[in-house]
């Protein structure tokens, strides 16, 4: 019997999980998908939102510039790249001056500091690759940008160096209440829990339903973005347009890794695992970011892709306990800002826990700091040399793009919440993330995978369970192959 088991491996069950794993407490988080940060949490602007968009009067509002402000204790501890920027937004006329002012307002109530609102010449002299037509811009320094994946993966390898459980490829298919709280059906056999937390992004409102009756609704609403190769030189700050009816607008930002990140559109879809990219989103997001710069070099595009905002009716979160089933709580309708007001969302969600528990005990051995990654290529020659010394999978170079090496991808794989398929190796080393998005390192990083798992090739899925890049031998060798042919 599990206190809680928490629905959902995005940032959302993944941070929350490492809050609660402070406390005495049997904790389980099941996830259908076979990596942590597989669905919303990898597809998006990775940005760490100053807070001055959202409303005060909502819970967007109320947890976004809180949650920025934990961010460099939280990177630190678990080691997640994490770069405060700042961000402009940028007007053009008189209109997105008024805008801009009453973001700045609407900044202020929500405790923003450091805004500055800029003329044209600070703008240009900070961003020179921006549209000379600019006017004005909101200067909010707090924003950052993220490794937006890592943090969930992070997230769960601390909590279970803390003692929380995983189980991936796990599906709630039903849930029932029972006099000690909950029985929940997944495809792998039930789970009893006396509480239940559900982050299950756009499929939150389903796994409600299987509670209570429905008192909400999530639609998704996709977001598309390009990638751009590393080493331009474009912007050093997050662009945002003026804000529209349909959410925070293009941006153009770099990313943590040296990327050029630029999207997302935003409409709504009637699937929830829609997340193919689409030309007029990309044709849109094209047309938008040209407003901001016309220097984009469009043909440096590595890579396109689009993600799910998991948008509630009620145009906010929701993270309560659910109307009709004690200890059943919702953290739903999380979409922008969500990453950003995690951590804040995790503590709110804790003290819902210390009251429907009557207090939390805390262990006196929580170790909050998850033990740091090595960078190859990040390294200077001396501590190459000295690595390479120590364990000579350093000096073998898996993915020549990013400068990735056998020993990061072994270590990769074998830590708590480790790596079981060729993007989860991505997503945790960034062998793949390149030029050549894995053209050249993918056989050699399944070779790796299958040899450290004990499986066979042909067991190593791409990312989703089930996505077998190999499905049979199809060459044998050439004394088979001889036989075969009577010689
Ligand atoms: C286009 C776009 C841009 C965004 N940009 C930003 C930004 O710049 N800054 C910011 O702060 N926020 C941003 N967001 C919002 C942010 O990405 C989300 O708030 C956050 O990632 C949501 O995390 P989650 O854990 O709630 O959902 P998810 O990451 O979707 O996780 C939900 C998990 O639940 C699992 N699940 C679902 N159903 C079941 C089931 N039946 N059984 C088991 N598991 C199940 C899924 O497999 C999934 O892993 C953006 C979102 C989008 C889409």
């Amino acid at each position: 019997m599990y206190d809680i088991v928490i629905i959902g491996a995005g940032i959302a069950g993944s941070f929350i999980a490492r809050e609660l794993s402070r406390f005495k407490l049997k904790i389980l988080i099941v996830d259908r998908q076979n990596d942590v940060g597989n669905e919303t949490t990898e597809a998006n602007s990775a940005i760490i939102h100053a807070g001055y968009d959202a409303m005060a009067d909502q819970l967007k509002g109320k947890f976004n510039a809180p949650g920025n402000k934990m961010f460099d204790t939280i990177c630190d501890e678990l080691d997640v790249p994490f770069k405060r920027i700042g961000s402009l937004v940028l007007g053009f006329n008189e209109d997105d001056r008024k805008t801009i002012q009453n973001l700045y307002n609407n900044g202020l109530k929500n405790n923003v500091p450091d805004m500055r609102i800029l003329e044209k010449d600070e703008i240009l002299q900070m961003e020179p690759k921006l549209n000379e037509d600019v006017v004005c811009a909101l200067y909010a320094p707090t924003a950052g940008i993220i490794g937006a994946w890592e943090f969930a993966i992070a997230s769960v390898e601390n909590a279970m160096d803390n003692g929380v459980e995983l189980e991936l490829e796990t599906e709630v298919t039903g849930i029932e209440k029972e006099n000690f709280g909950y029985r929940i059906y997944t495809n792998k056999g039930e789970k009893d829990t006396k509480y239940i937390i559900n982050c299950a992004g756009v499929y939150a409102d389903v796994i409600n339903n299987m509670v209570t009756e429905p008192y909400f609704s999530i639609t998704p609403r996709k977001g598309n973005y390009y990638v751009l190769d590393k080493g331009l030189d474009l912007v050093n700050h997050i662009i945002f347009l003026c804000p529209t009816d349909k959410g925070k607008g293009v941006i153009i930002t770099p990313t943590v890794h040296g990327n050029i990140l630029i999207g997302p559109d935003s409409e709504f879809v009637n699937d929830k695992d829609s997340t193919a990219t689409d030309v007029s989103g990309l044709r849109y997001v094209k047309e938008r970011a040209l407003l901001s710069s016309k220097a984009i070099p469009f043909n440096k595009v590595i890579r396109t892709f689009a993600g799910l905002r998991a948008h509630s009716d009620r145009n906010d979160f929701i993270i309560e306990e659910a109307k009709g089933a004690k200890g059943f709580i919702n953290v739903a309708g999380f979409e922008s800002p969500g990453l950003s007001a995690i951590p804040a969302v995790a503590q709110y969600v804790v003290n819902i826990m210390q009251k429907l528990t009557g207090g939390l005990i805390y262990k006196d051995n929580f170790n909050p700091r998850r033990r740091k990654t090595v960078c190859f290529n990040l390294l200077s020659d001396e501590e190459k040399k000295d690595i390479i010394k120590k364990n000579p999978m350093y000096g073998n170079i898996i993915c020549r793009c990013e400068t990735v090496t056998e020993a990061e991808i072994v270590d990769a794989i074998n830590r708590n919440c480790g790596a079981r398929s060729v993007k989860a190796v991505k997503k945790r080393t960034r062998a793949g993330m390149g030029r050549c998005q894995g053209g050249f390192c993918s056989p050699r990083v399944m070779e790796i995978l299958a040899r450290e798992l004990g499986k066979d090739w042909t067991d190593i899925p791409y990312d989703s369970t089930k996505s077998y890049i190999l499905t049979e031998e199809t060459k044998r060798n050439q004394q088979d192959n001889d036989s075969k042919m009577g010689g």
